[in-house]
C-alpha cells in the first residue's frame, strides 16, 4: 500500500499542561512493575487511503473513542513493537535499535495488508514521546521505560478487505526490573496441542491475534505447573521453534569451545531483536553461534549426554531468561543443574551493559535521545 502522494510528515507538539506532579509520579515509579501505569503523554499518527500519513501529534495521553463497527474489532488488523529507553550511566537517556523495531514493524504491516510507516517517523515518534517523558525513564538498575508503537484500522465498516484508514500511536509505560530478587531460571511446557503458527501464517509477524492464540496454551501450561510455553513446528510438532514472548538459545558445548544455537527463522517464529544482538554479541565474546533447526529429541539426548550445557530465552522485556526445567507429555527433564549457566549470564550483563551506556556500544546499537 504505498502512496506516492506522500506529504513530509512533521509532528505537532501538544505537551499537556496538567502532567502528573513530580511527587506523585516518583511514587508511581517506585514500584512500576510492567505495562500498568503510562507517561503524560502519546504519539499518534493518521493515515488514510489516498493522503498517506497525516495529522502527525504528540498529546496528553488519554483514551480513544471506538465506532462499534471499527474493523479491528471485527477482523483484527492490529500490529505493535516493543522496545526500550534505558538511563545511561551518565544520566542521558538511549533506545536500543529502534530502526530495527522499525523495519520489524514495516515487515508485520505488509503481512496484514497495512501501511508502512517511514523508518525515520517510526523513530522520530519514539524519540519525541521518551523526550517529552523523559522524567519517566527510571533510575534504578535493570528498570527501563517500555515503548509501545501499535497501529490498528479506523475504518467502520462490515465489509472483509484492508480497511481505508489507520491510527499509528506509541505510548510509553515505566518497566520494574524482571527479576527484582536475582535471576530465576523459568520451567517450560513443550505445547503439541496448540500451535502457534503454520507455514505461510502470520508467526514472524507482531500482530495481535497471535498472542490471542497463544492465551490458552499459555493457560495449559500453567496448568501443567510451567512459566512460559515452548512453541513447536505447525507440520511435525518436532522441532523447536520460539516461546510465548521470546526466542531461544541453546548452549552446545562448554567454555571456549561453546557454540550458542537458535532455532533458524523459519518464517514461523518471530525475529527477535535480542535473539539477532545475541549472535553478534556472541562472536564478540568468541563464541561461534548457529541458526539452524534443533528438535524436541536433540534438546532431550543432548541434556542426557552433557552437550547442551545451557538453554535459555531472550526478548526486549526480560533481557537473557534461564531455562531450568523441560515438560512435556511424554517427559520431563532439568536443563544441566536447573541453575543460571555461565554463558548466560556473561551474555546477559553484557547486552545490559551496552544497553546501560557501560559497554563500548561498538556496533552502534544506542540511539541518544
Ligand atoms: N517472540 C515473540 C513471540 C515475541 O513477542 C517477542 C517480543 N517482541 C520476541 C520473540 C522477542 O523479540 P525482541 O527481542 O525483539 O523483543
Amino acid at each position: 500500500m504505498s502512496t506516492p502522494t506522500q506529504a513530509p510528515i512533521t509532528f505537532d507538539l501538544k505537551p499537556s499542561a496538567h502532567a502528573l506532579p513530580d511527587a506523585e509520579r516518583e511514587a508511581r515509579l517506585a514500584d512500576p512493575g510492567f505495562g500498568r501505569i503510562f507517561t503524560d503523554h502519546m504519539v499518534t499518527i493518521r493515515w488514510t487511503e489516498g493522503r498517506g500519513w497525516h495529522d502527525a501529534q504528540l498529546t496528553p495521553y488519554a483514551p480513544l473513542e471506538i465506532d462499534p463497527a471499527n474493523m479491528t474489532l471485527h477482523y483484527g488488523q492490529a500490529i505493535f513493537e516493543g522496545l526500550k529507553a534505558y538511563r545511561q550511566a551518565d544520566g542521558s537517556i538511549a533506545t536500543f535499535r529502534p530502526e530495527a523495531n522499525a523495519e520489524r514493524f514495516q515487515a508485520s504491516a505488509r503481512r496484514l495488508a497495512m501501511p508502512e510507516l517511514p523508518v525515520e517517523t517510526f523513530v522520530e515518534a519514539v524519540e519525541l514521546l521518551v523526550q517529552q517523558d523523559q522524567a519517566w525513564v527510571p533510575n534504578q538498575a535493570e528498570q527501563s521505560l517500555y515503548l509501545r508503537p501499535f497501529m490498528f484500522a479506523t475504518e467502520a465498516a462490515l465489509g472483509v478487505r484492508p480497511a481505508n484508514s489507520y491510527l499509528f500511536m506509541v505510548i510509553a509505560s515505566p518497566a520494574g526490573a524482571y527479576f527484582p530478587g536475582g535471576v530465576k531460571p523459568v520451567s517450560v511446557w513443550l505445547s503439541e496441542d496448540y500451535v502457534r503458527a503454520a507455514p505461510g501464517g502470520t508467526g514472524a509477524a507482531k500482530c495481535a491475534g497471535n498472542y490471542a492464540a497463544s492465551l490458552v496454551a499459555q493457560a495449559e501450561a500453567a496448568a501443567k505447573g510451567c512459566d512460559q510455553v515452548v512453541w513447536l513446528d505447525a507440520a511435525e510438532h518436532k522441532w523447536v521453534e520460539e516461546m510465548g514472548g521470546m526466542n531461544l538459545y541453546f548452549v552446545v558445548g562448554e567454555g571456549e569451545n561453546a557454540t550458542v544455537v537458535t532455532p533458524e527463522l523459519s518464517g514461523a517464529l518471530l525475529p527477535g531483536i535480542t535473539r539477532d544482538s545475541l549472535l553478534t554479541l556472541a562472536d564478540d565474546l568468541g563464541y561461534r553461534s548457529e541458526e539452524r533447526k534443533i528438535s524436541t529429541e536433540e534438546w532431550k539426548q543432548g541434556n542426557a549426554d552433557g552437550t547442551i550445557t545451557e538453554v535459555f530465552a531472550c526478548g526486549t522485556a526480560a533481557v537473557i531468561t534461564p531455562v531450568g526445567h523441560v515438560k512435556s507429555a511424554a517427559a520431563d527433564w532439568t536443563v544441566a543443574n536447573g541453575e543460571p549457566g555461565p554463558i548466560t549470564m556473561q551474555l546477559r550483563e553484557a547486552l545490559l551493559a551496552i544497553q546501560g551506556g557501560q559497554r563500548p556500544d561498538t556496533h552502534h546499537w544506542l540511539h541518544k535521545i
